[in-house]
């Protein structure tokens, strides 16, 4: 017996999404994106799944994140996004077949100063407008010049990131797109721009290399469009179980500041999730939560280890019951908004103590075996 909270992860949905991908990639080869845990999903499990379907490359933060995949067996390149954090790590780029970004001078003075022991692509980060990392289009000619044909660069290509690709018709993004042509036509470097919100929505955008990391795990990369509307399918269900129901009398409150009180006789069951597990304590009362598949309010604040809602509509509900916080169901995009949040945050933020388990098409469901069931 454990508590019950469990983010169920579809690797049939992961492959369905990635057939979404490469459907938009057209031809570009795909750098599937996996920093932060791969989202939330697990970036061992997710990358090895990833890699067993083909795609050419991963996207990481940090090393530590590389080194997890390698350690999960995963044999293509990783590119590290945010490049090395210290001289020291260049000696490890060669072992582990890393392929660093440099997006700034101090960066190129430390590769050429350390260089790694034998050649590694390596990716200059153009600002094209976003103006969080990159060079700027004098220094990326200073960068190319240094590294262009230099012993430890076995290829030199170019990445830049879009600031406004997930809204409509932001002039931002043409700009973007129209200074990324200018500065890189005809360098005969590979050349990657789209994120997910490009992918889908700028064809213009996808060169030698896409990087797509929310459309794969499901979610969607555009504001105020639906996962469902672009096909995609939730890789994560976040889910739990009724632990208590209780009636209360007009006039009694609930959970922490006694915030949401009762105004006619009401059911409240407490649900075993909180933002312990990485549920938005900013959900407001009304949250859409499903329980044994029906929309229900949450009600009252939310707790670390618990959630309140409100069962007076729902008298089928039963101690035991399956609640489902995002997912199959429930589109995580509809409980960011609600919290005032985003997808992303929702997804990467699941904490460690949630159990995970992997589900593929031929998996048996078992939740009925393994769960505990109150009653
Ligand atoms: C995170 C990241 C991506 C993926 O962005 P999505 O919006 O999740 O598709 C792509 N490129 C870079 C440089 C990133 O940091």
């Amino acid at each position: 017996m454990s508590r019950p909270v469990l983010a169920r992860i579809d690797l049939a949905a992961l492959h369905h999404n990635l057939r979404v991908a490469r459907r938009h990639a057209g031809g570009s080869r795909l750098l599937a994106v996996v920093k932060a845990n791969a989202y939330g999903h697990g970036i061992a499990r997710i990358a090895e799944t990833l890699a067993a379907a083909g795609v050419d490359a991963f996207g990481v933060a940090g090393i530590e994140e590389a080194l997890a995949i390698r350690d999960a067996g995963v044999r293509q390149p990783i590119v590290l996004l945010e490049g090395c954090f210290s001289p020291a790590e260049h000696a490890e780029l060669v072992p582990h077949r890393l392929e660093p970004v440099i997006h700034a001078l101090y960066q190129v003075e430390a590769f050429l100063d350390h260089p790694p022991e034998a050649p590694v692509p390596v990716w200059l980060k153009l600002d094209t407008g976003m103006h969080r990392l990159g060079l700027d289009p004098e220094a990326f000619a200073r960068a190319r010049e240094l590294l262009a044909g230099h012993p430890a660069v076995s290829a030199l290509r170019v990445l830049s990131h879009l600031c406004c690709a997930d809204e409509p018709e932001r002039p931002e993004t043409e700009r973007q797109l129209a200074r990324f042509e200018a500065c890189t036509q005809g360098l005969g470097m590979e050349r990657s721009l789209a994120n997910s919100a490009a992918l889908v929505r700028y064809p213009a955008a996808r060169y030698e290399w896409v990087r797509p990391g929310i459309l794969l795990y499901g979610g969607s990369p555009l504001a105020g469009v639906s996962a469902s509307a672009l096909e995609l399918r939730p890789v994560m269900t976040l889910e739990t179980r009724i632990i208590a129901i209780r009636d209360l009398a007009p006039g009694e409150a609930v959970g922490y500041g006694a915030h949401w009180r009762a105004t006619r006789p009401s059911r409240i069951g407490v649900a075993a999730i909180g933002y312990g597990d990485g549920y938005p304590r900013h959900a407001p009362e009304a949250t859409p939560v499903l329980v044994d598949g029906e929309r229900v309010p949450l009600v009252g604040r939310v707790s670390m280890d618990m959630i309140t809602l409100d069962l007076t509509h729902h008298p089928r509900a039963r101690l035991g019951d399956r609640v489902v916080l995002w997912g199959e169901g429930l589109p995580v995009e509809e409980v960011a908004q609600q919290a005032g949040t985003l997808n992303y945050e929702l997804l990467c933020g699941v904490a460690s103590r949630v159990h995970v388990r992997y589900e593929s098409d031929s998996d048996t469901r078992l939740e009925q075996d393994e769960l505990p069931q109150a009653g």
